[in-house]
């Protein structure tokens, strides 16, 4: 051990009160307490997903606390008051959103809005000074993400996208052999994420507000799998569309099929759909098979790696990546699921649509 730094602890040990520490010790100190110390997160928008999954993960964080809430709903402020212990102090409203930014309990503002508001937020809460998780699709295209991006570098503050699976172990698993070739290169990806979809009248089928229909919402797991389990960047892109039900699908595409090419020459076929449900990956190395069934659902991704058989872990996606956020915020370190990281995603979601116009032809990404 550092001779300072045992010197320090002994210090400690000794109850010496901060004061009397050398400056090295005293920063030391400090730095001991800051990473103790739990950052504030405000959720914005408590929809399905916020209370659901995310309030619920931030009481099995280590890192972060629910301190805050960002709702146009009235009775939703006592309820999770109530429930979470919310001070009145942290609870706002769309109007008054602005003045988080005299809030010093708030650390990080999490956007858990419809995709068409997930920029405005992001912005508004970076020109608050807060650091920003937005849930993905992080904008409606890759203008909106390095708009974002810009407001947070200009504000000094840190961005992240809620890729809650690139914290699930048995996903790791598959992102690490595809990034040290343990079984040799990546050959072919097929990823697929597609749910049936209820009610008609919700903001995920009006293109205002989610800026595209499957694709947008759950075909950017399948490609974030493609991407993932060969650590590369599509260089091209051939897409074709199919709809069952014009009506429902009026605005929003319904089921997309898509395929990708990657430097190495390895290729994905990849499905979305909100007509039919389908939720895995499997990867093809150059020796031996990898896969995922489940592979993007909030508990039990489980599968294969060779021979290894990957156990579903019985761990929270959303804390354990709100608590790698803190980590980087603490740590000063970039988040692996940092902005551009949404913008890379974006600019092939917008490759898949050119495709799509084009009648199916290859598109640069
Ligand atoms: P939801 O419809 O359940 O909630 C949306 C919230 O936004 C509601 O509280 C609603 O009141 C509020 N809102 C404010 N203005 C609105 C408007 N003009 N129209 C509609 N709602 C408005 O949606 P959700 O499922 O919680 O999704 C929210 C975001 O989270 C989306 O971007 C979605 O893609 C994302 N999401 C991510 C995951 C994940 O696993 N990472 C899972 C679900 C949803």
């Amino acid at each position: 051990m550092n001779p300072r730094r045992r010197t320090f602890l002994k210090q400690l040990a000794a109850g010496v009160a901060a004061t009397s520490l050398s400056p090295l010790s005293t920063r030391l100190h400090a730095a001991h307490h800051a990473s103790q110390k739990k950052l504030g997160v405000a959720l914005v928008g408590l929809g399905g997903y916020a209370t659901r999954q995310l309030a619920p993960a931030l009481q099995k964080t280590s890192r972060c606390s629910l301190r805050g809430i960002v709702t146009g709903t009235k009775k939703k402020e006592k309820i999770w008051a109530d429930k979470y212990g919310v001070d009145t102090s942290h609870i706002y409203n769309y109007e008054t959103f602005d003045s988080i930014a005299n809030d010093p309990a708030i650390d990080i503002v999490y956007v858990v809005l419809p995709n068409s508001m997930h920029k405005e937020y992001v912005i508004r809460a970076a020109q608050a000074g807060k650091h920003v998780i937005t849930e993905k699709p992080m904008g409606l295209n890759a203008a909106e993400c390095r708009e974002m991006i810009a407001a947070c570098k200009a504000a000094g503050v840190k961005l992240s996208v809620g890729y809650r699976l690139r914290f699930e172990p048995n996903t790791m698993l598959i992102e690490k052999a595809g990034r040290e070739k343990t079984m040799g290169a990546v050959r072919y990806v097929q990823s697929e994420m597609g749910f049936r979809i209820g009610d008609p009248a919700q903001w995920r089928l009006r293109h205002s507000l989610a800026g595209g229909g499957a694709m947008m919402d759950v075909g950017i797991y399948a490609i974030q799998g493609a991407r993932y389990s060969t650590s590369e960047e599509p260089v091209s892109v051939r897409a074709q569309e199919f709809k069952t039900d014009p009506v429902k699908f009026a605005e929003v595409d319904e089921t997309i099929t898509w395929q990708m090419k990657f430097p190495s020459g390895a290729i994905s076929n990849s499905t979305t759909s909100y007509s039919f449900g389908v939720n895995e990956l499997t990867v093809s190395y150059e020796r031996g098979r990898a896969g995922l069934r489940p592979a993007n659902r909030y508990t039990g991704v489980a599968g294969y790696l060779g021979n290894e058989v990957l156990a579903a872990a019985p761990i929270s996606q959303q804390a354990l990546q709100m608590d790698d956020f803190a980590r980087c915020i603490s740590e000063d370190d970039t988040s692996k699921i940092s902005g551009e990281e949404g913008l890379k995603d974006a600019l092939v979601i917008e490759a898949i649509y050119e495709s799509l116009r084009r009648g199916g032809t290859s598109v640069a990404v």
